[in-house]
């Protein structure tokens, strides 16, 4: 059961990655943990990125792509894994292909999450931060007792400057528009899957569930 998840942020992607980890055993790998593995295992490739990412550039798609490689080998990855913040690209999209095919393997499922992009604003613009400890409520689902102070401490509850309409709006049109070819690469080749995420959390993994299920046997 090899996986793919994709969708824009706000879309819930966290949250069904977390059930689908739990309910078929397979391994979680973001790129962000990826990373952060390979750089305290101190892998060659580690402190490749390491060393761009100290400079606050880039890592290049040929350091991303061995430290994928390199995770994909393990053996937790033997009856599958679920990809998540990789790929970003149509090149990562093939060079992913490629090595998977050198290891006998391939992507199964590219399983994206669609949520209205009104939607995902509302979502991403209700974020509230405590001053005082650093708690995380959202105006709409997981609202303080009292607008716009802490339950914890009494503290001020402020909006991040990242979630702001503005920011958040282009961030997302940003991630659209590179999603697109990606989401067209994979459709083409027959693997790729829309699920509702506009609806509860337990039947948007519902969904994925059933799709996962179909095509098992
Ligand atoms: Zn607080």
């Amino acid at each position: 059961m090899n996986i793919v998840l994709m969708g824009l942020p706000g879309a819930g992607k966290g949250t069904q990655a977390d059930k689908i980890v739990d309910k078929y055993g397979i391994p979680h790998i973001s790129t962000g943990d990826m990373f952060r593995a390979a750089i305290k295992e101190g892998t060659e490739l580690g402190l490749k990125a390491k060393s761009f990412m100290d400079q606050g550039a880039l890592v290049p798609d040929e350091v991303t792509i061995g430290i994928v490689r390199e995770r994909l080998s393990k053996p937790d990855c033997e009856n599958g894994f679920l990809l998540d913040g990789f790929p970003r690209t149509v090149p990562q999209a093939e060079a992913l292909d490629a090595t998977l095919s050198e290891l006998g393997k391939k992507v199964e499922h590219v399983l994206n999450i669609v949520v209205e992009k009104e939607e995902l604003i509302k979502r991403l613009t209700g974020r509230r931060i405590c001053r005082t400890c650093g708690a995380s409520y959202h105006m709409v689902f997981n609202p303080p007792k009292v607008e716009g102070i802490c339950d914890r401490d009494g503290g001020e509850l402020y909006q991040r400057e990242d979630d702001n309409p503005e920011t958040v709006t282009n961030r997302l049109e940003v991630n659209m528009k590179q999603t697109k070819p990606l989401l067209d690469f994979y459709e083409a080749k027959g693997v790729l899957s829309n699920i509702d995420g506009q609806q509860d959390i337990n039947k948007v993994f519902a969904d994925l569930d059933a799709l996962l299920q179909s095509s098992q046997g």
